[in-house]
């Protein structure tokens, strides 16, 4: 039996390796992809369980080595989440021939899908954090026929993501790369589409998006970091991560998927090669590093994510830590965080008043908000069922 809905990451690696394609993925009544299996076509081969992540999580590990690391093109830092070292990585790969899968857009409708690169203006699309699951899509499969055609590939996505990959490959490639994330968890893409519609309508004559980030550091640094939309007329959405509604409710665990709040892949358990993240408080121990454009921090799991991270050398300033402080300031490494009180109280109104998404995540981030929010937002989230 796979896992239930609750347990299930959405990593598709069940549906990639079915040979029947008795498995679609569907979106939940939250928008985050499920395995929906045809049992007219099941045959009962086993396969699918075989390879599923949350059935075979892995050991923890402990990384061979722990750094601190900033690209030297800020420019290049500025556009990328924390330090750059997923684009030093990424080109190291391309120089070799070799093709990189992550997270990117599909346009128009601005949805996170998995998708490759070939070259620069490619991976410019996969480049910066998105807060949203990404649809993985036929990605899988791909990438199989890749390595088996000898090519370099180097795949990164989250931590579920990466150990679903490698349990469907079943068989070790010396010719992949896999770069994971410390991974807090993954918003339900519903809700951001809905924030997003709402965005694009308060700026009625803007536009096309031209460009999302949900790590723009430009305004408020990288501490502060801010979502923002830039539209085809020149004007923008901007807000910092204590005023914008999505980045507020996600971080206060109202929406992300369930299986995050109880993650399997913690402490190094994907079997990823390298690990990415912020280096969170890097002003405490390496100040001078500290310009808030942002450090990575860089685990390097596996000689072979060593090798490569070593490869791209020449392009970044690196720092050598310990896999303790890394805990320290990290603790999505090692450990999930509870769900909200709220979130299916906020998924429950959510479904039935789609259109009222950034009331619904301010009522439910904080009860008492409503009391000092006046009798028009009183009434709406009454309207709504979140209070009576
Ligand atoms: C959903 C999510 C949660 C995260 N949680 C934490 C956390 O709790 N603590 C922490 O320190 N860091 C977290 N990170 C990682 C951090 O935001 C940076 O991505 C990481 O530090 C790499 O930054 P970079 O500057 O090297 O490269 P960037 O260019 O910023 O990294 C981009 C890479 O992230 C991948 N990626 C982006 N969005 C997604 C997605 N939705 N699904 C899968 N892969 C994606 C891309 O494929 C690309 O490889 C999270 C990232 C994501 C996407
Ligand atoms: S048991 Fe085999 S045929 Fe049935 S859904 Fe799983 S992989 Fe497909
Ligand atoms: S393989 Fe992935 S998508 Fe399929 S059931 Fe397991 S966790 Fe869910
Ligand atoms: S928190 Fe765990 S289950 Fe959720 S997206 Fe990240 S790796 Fe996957």
């Amino acid at each position: 039996m796979l896992p239930t809905p609750e347990r299930c990451c959405g990593c598709s690696a069940c549906f990639a390796v079915c040979p029947k394609q008795a498995i679609k993925m569907k979106p939940d009544v939250e928008g985050f992809l499920q395995p929906v299996i045809d049992a007219a076509l099941c045959v009962h081969c086993g396969l699918c369980e075989k390879v599923c992540p949350v059935l075979h999580p892995g050991s923890n590990r402990m990384p061979l080595s722990v750094y601190a690391v900033k690209d030297k093109d800020d420019d290049l830092r500025m556009k990328s989440s924390s330090g750059g070292v997923f684009t030093l990585l990424a080109r190291e790969i391309l120089k070799k021939g070799g093709i990189v899968y992550g997270a990117g857009w599909e346009k128009p409708a601005w949805r996170v899908v998995h998708k490759s690169a070939e070259n620069e203006e490619e991976l410019d699309d996969l480049r910066g954090s998105k807060y949203v699951q990404s649809d993985m899509g036929d990605t899988f499969r791909v990438v199989k026929k890749q390595l088996d055609s000898g090519r370099q590939v180097l795949f990164s996505g989250c931590p579920c993501q990466v150990a679903g990959l490698k349990l469907f490959l079943q068989k070790p490639y010396d010719n992949l790369l896999c770069a994971d994330l410390i991974c807090h968890g993954v918003p339900s893409p519903f809700v951001f589409d809905r924030c997003k519609n709402v965005i694009q309508a308060n700026s009625a004559q803007s536009g096309e998006i031209k460009r999302i980030s949900f790590r723009q550091k430009h305004a408020f640094g990288w501490k502060r970091f801010a979502l923002s939309f830039a539209f085809a007329n020149g004007s923008a959405y901007l807000q910092p991560l204590d005023q914008d509604p999505f980045l507020r409710g996600f971080l206060s665990e109202l929406y992300s998927r369930l299986s995050c709040h109880e993650c399997p892949f913690r402490e190094l358990r994907s079997g990823s090669d390298i690990t990415l993240a912020d280096y969170w408080n890097v002003q405490q121990r390496f100040a001078d590093m500290d310009d808030d454009k942002g450090v990575s921090l860089v685990l390097a799991n596996s000689s072979t994510g060593l090798e490569w991270f070593n490869r791209s050398s020449s392009g970044y300033e690196a720092l050598p830590s310990t896999y303790q402080h890394a805990r320290d300031v990290n603790p999505s490494l090692w450990r999930s965080v509870a769900p909200s009180s709220r979130r299916g109280k906020f998924f429950c109104c959510f479904r039935a008043h789609p259109e009222q998404v950034q009331y619904l995540i301010c009522a439910c981030r904080r009860w008492p908000w409503w009391r000092t929010s006046g009798h028009w937002g009183k009434d709406r989230f009454r309207k709504c069922g979140v209070i009576r």
